[in-house]
């Protein structure tokens, strides 16, 4: 089995979450983040355009909003993981109906993977890793450090 090295990426206290939800999930999680206003609030939220939007209108929450996700939302914000801006994922996406921009949204997950970051896909995971006892305090995320793997000549 291949060695593997790491390197690790500190999440603070105050998790910066990324919401997005699939037109057809829309009602799911706006209900998901109202139930869960409190504990959101005290975290840094973000979204895709008509994510963010709604979830301000409706649940009154500050949501920094990022393009729609067709038209590039998924885009900006597997970037802002990758930069280390975001750590944290909601993402309701649609299992039943397939979308325009799908390559960007296997793109997202697989950059969420890679980065180490916590997704939740539906409402129970979402409830679980709230209620995480992890979201109180800081973590070490685990990052494949491919840096060594370059330097030793592995592609
Ligand atoms: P939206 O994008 O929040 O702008 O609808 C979500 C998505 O389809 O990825």
């Amino acid at each position: 089995m291949r060695e593997v090295d790491y390197i690790t990426k500190k999440m603070k206290k105050q998790k910066r979450i990324a919401l997005i939800a699939h037109d057809n999930r829309k009602k799911d999680l706006i209900e998901w983040v109202r139930e869960n206003k409190g504990k959101l609030g005290r975290h840094f939220l973000c979204g895709t355009g008509t994510t963010a939007s709604l979830i301000s209108d409706m649940v009154k929450l500050p949501v920094h909003a990022y393009k729609s996700g067709p038209l590039g939302g998924d885009q900006q914000i597997g970037a802002r993981i990758a930069e280390g801006d975001i750590d944290f994922l909601i993402f309701f996406w649609d299992p039943l109906e397939a979308q325009p921009h799908d390559p960007d949204v296997k793109a997202l997950l697989r950059i969420a993977v890679l980065y180490d970051i916590p997704v939740a896909t539906n409402r129970s995971t979402a409830d679980f890793l709230l209620t995480s006892s992890l979201m109180d305090g800081e973590y070490e995320r685990r990052i494949i450090d491919f840096s060594k793997r370059m330097d030793r000549g592995i592609n």
